[in-house]
């Protein structure tokens, strides 16, 4: 099964790469893809270039052969809709392979206002990963969504290509991107929130860096 595991990783931390390993054994995959998507220009605070996001990922999984980094919504620039990569994925693995988004709840929770989300279930299975203090509104489509689709086991899961979803509440740690950038705004330290490499990259360039730690 391939995993895609998406987000803006602004910067990447230690909490997508714990999840991400948890979610390759709990799911017995042998690799996972992180896919950084394109943010707009005029996103609020100093955010990293999609360069920056994208080096520092790749620094991040360096010795870890089963975290792979995916950089096609980059390249593509623009908007970066799931529907479209998925099945830009499609026509590379074909129609058998079993493919998985990784979404959090809270994610999931607006899955319809996304472009196009009724196809995406037609496309690949939905990892859902339970997030404290995010539920499903009951009644709401997301929700009625998880009913009709939800499958119990991986065995299960791997045995068709898409259309099903599965939740699981892997162990997840407290750090977050802002949090990250906020402390480098205010010169404070992000060491052991993410890689070593990255906090060494990350001072080099001089990313996230406020005007005091410019
Ligand atoms: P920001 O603080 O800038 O909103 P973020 O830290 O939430 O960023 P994203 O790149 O937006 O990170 O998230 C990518 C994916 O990683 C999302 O599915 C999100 O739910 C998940 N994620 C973010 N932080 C953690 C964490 N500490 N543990 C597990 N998963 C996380």
């Amino acid at each position: 099964m391939h995993l895609v595991y998406g987000g803006t990783f602004d910067p990447v931390h230690n909490g997508h790469l714990r999840v991400a390993i948890e979610l390759m054994e709990r799911l017995e995959v042998d690799c996972i893809h992180l896919m950084p998507c394109h943010i707009p220009p005029h996103r609020g605070a100093p955010g990293g270039s999609s360069g920056d996001r994208l080096d520092l990922l790749n620094l991040s999984v360096a010795d870890e052969p089963g975290l792979r980094v995916d950089g096609r919504e980059l390249m593509r620039g623009g908007s970066s809709y799931t529907a479209d990569t998925l099945r830009q994925l499609r026509q590379e693995l074909g129609p058998d392979k079993p493919v998985a988004i990784v979404l959090g709840t809270d994610a999931f929770s607006s899955f319809d206002r996304w472009e196009e989300w009724e196809q995406i279930p037609e496309l690949a299975h939905i990892i859902l990963v339970r997030r404290p203090q995010s539920e499903l509104a009951p009644g709401s489509v997301p929700e009625r969504l998880l009913a009709e689709h939800r499958v119990e086991s991986v065995r299960d899961l791997k045995a068709t290509p898409a259309g099903g979803i599965y939740e699981i509440a892997p162990p997840m740690l407290d750090i977050s991107a802002t949090g990250v950038r906020e402390r480098l705004e205010q010169g404070r330290s992000i060491r052991f929130l993410v890689p070593d490499a990255v906090v060494t990259e990350i001072k080099k360039r001089g990313l996230y860096a406020g005007e005091s730690g410019r």
